[in-house]
């Protein structure tokens, strides 16, 4: 049981922020609470956009995952499934969701986060892990992957125009960390905004989502 909680945590979440993984202690504990996600905000409105954001995220990325939120400035993702026939399940904090819908433009960024979280889900079932996580077990690569995908996400969202990329590459940008001894160090933030909006170029030149997995995949490898 020990065991399963350390792969559990270790090699199969993902977590938005870094802060969080940074203390493992508290990221298990975060996984165990999340088992008590909730699927109502409180607000409505809001779970009514998010939801349709959701729907059009797990179309463009061709993945099925469950959503559950809970209460947590951050936001995580795992192949485990919570809720039966779906692949995958990510978590959203409604804390950070509320805190990023302040800011003008704030739902490209919701849009864009909760897109790197189910990029997540994406890269455990296509196996990116294997590919791109270091032997240091560092996670740097797969976040910022995560972040191309992000942006190719945005750039195929339909009705945004340029400021949209711009407005996601500046809440990744206040997002990134330097925390480069760290395992779970997410990447710089210049780095961060840097995937998104090459990402994003990708969607803007007519890419499919494979050819962005790829694009994606050749971008963080050559950091
Ligand atoms: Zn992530």
């Amino acid at each position: 049981m020990t065991c399963n909680r350390r792969v559990f945590g270790t090699l199969l979440i993902s977590s938005f922020l870094s802060a969080v993984s940074n203390q493992s202690a508290t990221a298990f504990s975060a996984r165990d609470d999340a088992r008590q996600g909730f699927s109502r905000s409180g607000d409505d409105a809001l779970d009514q956009a998010f939801i349709a954001e959701l729907k059009r995220i797990v179309s463009v990325l061709n993945i099925n995952p469950g959503f559950q939120y809970i209460d947590e400035m951050n936001s995580y993702s795992t192949i485990e499934v919570y809720i039966p026939g779906t692949k995958g399940t990510v978590f959203f904090g409604v804390p950070l969701i509320k805190m990023l819908m302040m800011e003008p433009d704030g739902g490209i960024a919701v849009a864009g986060i909760a897109a790197h979280e189910c990029a997540h889900v994406l890269q455990y079932v296509i196996d990116i892990p294997s590919k791109l996580r270091t032997t240091s077990g560092s996670v740097t690569l797969l976040e910022l992957h995560a972040d191309f995908l992000a942006g190719y996400y945005i750039g195929r969202r339909n009705g945004d125009g340029s400021s949209s990329i711009i407005r996601l590459s500046s809440a990744l940008y206040k997002f990134g960390d330097y925390d480069f001894k760290s395992p779970a160090h997410h990447g710089t933030p210049a780095k961060r905004s840097a995937a998104a909006e090459k990402g994003y170029a990708v969607a803007q030149n007519g890419g499919k989502l494979q050819d962005a997995i790829e694009a994606g995949m050749k971008y963080v490898k050559e950091l």
